[in-house]
C-alpha cells in the first residue's frame, strides 16, 4: 500500500499554473509524501466544461479531504458566485489562517509577525442582499442582512486561541465592531470573551475595535500576535497585514474545516502578468508549506522555509514584486538548489 497522502490540486487561472507547477517542483526535491489528483475549476473549467466548479472536482475534494490550489478567477457581475466562496461552503471550512511575517529586512517594518485568523463561512459572506424598488426606480434601495451565529463565533475564537498554543503564540487580539453592530459583533465579542477565560494564564487576551485595529496595525504592528476576527473584517485586515510585508506575493492561506482543509496563496489570478514569467511563487509555496505541517510533516515545512530564507534574504534572488528582476523560473532553480 502506498503511503502518499491523496491531495486535490487545482491548478487555477491566470498566474495559477505557473506558480503551481513551480511548487510541484519543488515539494518533488524535498519527495513530500503527496499524490496528486489534478482537477479543474474557474475559467479553466468554463472553458473546458462550461462549468466553473463541476462535479469531478468537488468529489475529489470530498474523497481527498485535501486541496492545493492555485488562485480562480471570478468574473465580475451577474450569475458568477464566487467559486472560493462556495468551496468553503460545501466543506464547511470555517477557519481562514493567514500568517504574515516580514522576511526582506529594510522594509517599512521589521518585526511583523502576525496571524490573521478570519472566520469563513458567515457575517455578510453569507448576507441575503436585495433591492427595494421606490417609484420607478427598482433599485432605490439595497439591502443587506448577514448573520453570525454563537456556534461558529465560539468555533472560530476556539481555533485562534488553540492555534496560539500549539504555535507558542502569546497573545490573542479580538477584533470586532460590537459597539455599533451590538448583536452581529456583540455574539462574537461574547463568545470571544467565554473563550478567553478558559485559556486565562496561558493566552492573553486583547479586544480591539476593527477601526482602531487598522490605524495600529499601521503604526504599531510589531505590538499583534493572534488576531481573530469575523469574515469581511478579516478579508480587509489580510491585504493590510500583507501590505506590512510588502505586498500580495508572500503570504499563504489555510481554510480548515473539520473533515477538509485547503491551502492556497492570499493573492488573486493576477491577469496582469499571467503567462509572462514573472509571477512569485512563494505565496502558494508556502501554502503547501502549511499543509506539510496539517499534515504533521512540520520537517519538510521547515526545509521550505528555510530555503525561502536563503534565496530571498541571502542570495537575494527576488522577483519583480519583491524589487527584483528573477522570473519565476530563476527563482523556482534557485529554490530547488537551495532545499536539495
Ligand atoms: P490579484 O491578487 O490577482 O492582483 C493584485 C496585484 O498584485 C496585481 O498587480 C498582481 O500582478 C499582483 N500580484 C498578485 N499575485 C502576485 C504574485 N504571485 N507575484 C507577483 N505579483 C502578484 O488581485 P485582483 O487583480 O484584484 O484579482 C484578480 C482575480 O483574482 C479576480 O478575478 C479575483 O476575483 C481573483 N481572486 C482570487 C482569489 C483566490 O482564488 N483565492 C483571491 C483574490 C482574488
Amino acid at each position: 500500500m502506498s503511503d502518499l497522502i491523496p491531495v486535490t490540486l487545482i491548478p487555477g487561472d491566470g498566474i495559477g499554473p505557473e506558480i503551481i507547477a513551480s511548487t510541484l517542483e519543488i515539494l518533488e526535491t524535498i519527495k513530500a509524501p503527496f499524490q496528486w489528483d489534478k482537477q479543474l475549476a474557474g475559467m479553466a473549467a468554463v472553458d473546458a466544461s462550461g462549468d466553473p466548479l463541476p462535479q469531478e472536482t468537488i468529489d475529489s475534494i470530498h474523497k481527498t479531504g485535501l486541496a492545493l490550489k492555485g488562485p480562480l478567477t471570478t468574473p465580475v457581475g451577474k450569475g458568477f458566485r464566487s467559486i472560493n466562496v462556495t468551496l468553503r461552503k460545501e466543506f464547511g471550512l470555517y477557519a481562514n489562517v493567514r500568517p504574515t511575517r516580514t522576511l526582506i529586512p529594510g522594509g517599512r517594518f521589521e518585526n511583523v509577525d502576525i496571524v490573521l485568523v478570519r472566520e469563513n463561512l458567515e457575517g455578510f459572506y453569507a448576507a441575503m442582499e436585495h433591492y427595494i424598488p421606490v417609484g420607478d426606480d427598482p433599485k432605490a434601495i439595497a439591502t443587506c442582512a448577514g448573520y453570525t451565529s454563537r456556534t461558529e463565533c465560539r468555533r472560530i475564537v476556539k481555533y485562534a486561541f488553540d492555534y496560539a498554543v500549539k504555535n507558542n503564540r502569546k497573545k490573542v487580539t479580538l477584533v470586532h465592531k460590537a459597539n455599533i453592530l451590538k448583536e452581529l459583533c456583540g455574539l462574537f465579542l461574547e463568545e470571544g470573551r467565554k473563550v478567553a477565560k478558559e485559556y486565562e494564564g496561558k493566552i492573553a487576551c486583547e479586544e480591539r475595535i476593527v477601526d482602531a485595529c487598522a490605524m495600529e496595525l499601521v503604526l504599531k504592528p510589531e505590538t499583534y500576535d493572534v488576531i481573530v476576527t469575523t469574515n469581511l473584517f478579516g478579508d480587509i485586515l489580510s491585504d493590510l497585514t500583507s501590505g506590512l510585508i510588502g505586498g500580495l506575493g508572500m503570504p499563504p492561506g489555510a481554510n480548515i474545516g473539520e473533515k477538509a482543509a485547503m491551502f492556497e496563496a492570499v493573492h488573486g489570478s493576477a491577469p496582469d502578468i499571467a503567462g509572462k514569467n514573472m509571477a512569485n511563487p512563494l505565496a502558494v509555496l508556502r501554502a503547501s508549506a502549511m499543509m506539510l505541517e496539517y499534515v504533521n510533516r512540520v520537517d519538510l515545512a521547515k526545509r521550505i522555509e528555510s530555503a525561502i530564507e536563503k534565496v530571498v534574504v541571502h542570495d537575494k534572488v527576488r522577483t519583480k514584486d519583491l524589487g527584483g528582476n528573477a522570473s519565476t523560473s530563476d527563482m523556482t532553480a534557485a529554490l530547488k538548489q537551495a532545499i536539495a
